[in-house]
């Protein structure tokens, strides 16, 4: 299998060298681009299957690169990861735009990066036909079934996507704003107190089907789908 493909798009050369080097070590090919004009015209000679995007860049910024790739169909299949300064800086966006599949917060490890490197492509390999399995449950994205040691789960259209976005992002904390931006959609206004109240209905379909405790609640963070237990 040919190594995947990464777009860095940082404009300080230093930590795109320092990035480039050790991707190439973890096995990836990489392209460098200094700011957006050279990101979007490596894209479309490239074809990277991921591109890492700092927030902060010359012509653009990272949000309005990411904004603008996710949008166009030319680039469906491509991951985006962006590096942030400060946590709370990805909040804020993700509450206005929510288009990244992950963020890293500066300064990270190169073994962190590489890490959410795998994750977030091994994510982007699950399209639609494909089923997906955690613990006893399993999920047919074809047909929108899902079954709990082959015991069907009734569930709603929002439940559904709900666990869907969940199992495939497993072991990883979402706030109510996250999880708004991601199953619901970045410009719909719903409360939060809504994704309680589907978490809940959720819940109450997995513990009938014999699949309880999978969703956990983190107290002051939010939701976790996990297998593992809490
Ligand atoms: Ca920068």
């Amino acid at each position: 299998m040919a190594a995947s493909k990464i777009l860095i798009v940082e404009d300080e050369a230093p930590i795109r060298e320092m990035i480039a080097f050790h991707l190439v070590r973890a096995g990836y090919e990489t392209v460098e681009a200094g700011d957006c004009r050279s990101a979007r015209q490596l894209l479309a000679d490239e074809r990277p299957d991921l591109a890492l995007v700092d927030w902060m860049l010359p012509d653009m910024s990272g949000l309005e690169l990411t904004r603008m790739l996710k949008r166009d169909e030319d680039n469906e299949d491509l991951a985006v990861i962006m590096l942030t300064a400060r946590s709370d800086e990805y909040d804020k966006v993700a509450g206005l735009e929510g288009g990244a599949d992950d963020y890293i917060t500066k300064p990270f490890s190169p073994r962190e990066l590489v890490a959410r490197i795998q994750a977030v492509l091994r994510r982007a390999k699950t399209t639609d036909g494909e089923t997906i399995r955690a613990g006893v449950l399993e999920l047919d994205t074809a047909g929108h079934r899902v079954t709990a040691d082959d015991v069907e789960v009734r569930l709603g259209p929002t439940e559904y996507r709900l666990l869907r976005f969940l199992m495939t992002h497993p072991d990883r904390v979402y706030s109510r704003t996250q999880l708004l931006d991601r199953v619901w959609g970045a410009n719909v206004y719903v409360e939060e107190r809504t994704v309680d109240v589907h978490v809940r209905r959720l819940r109450k379909a997995l513990t009938e089907a014999g699949a309880d405790e999978y969703i956990q609640t983190v107290r002051g963070a939010g939701y976790r789908f996990s297998t593992r237990g809490s």
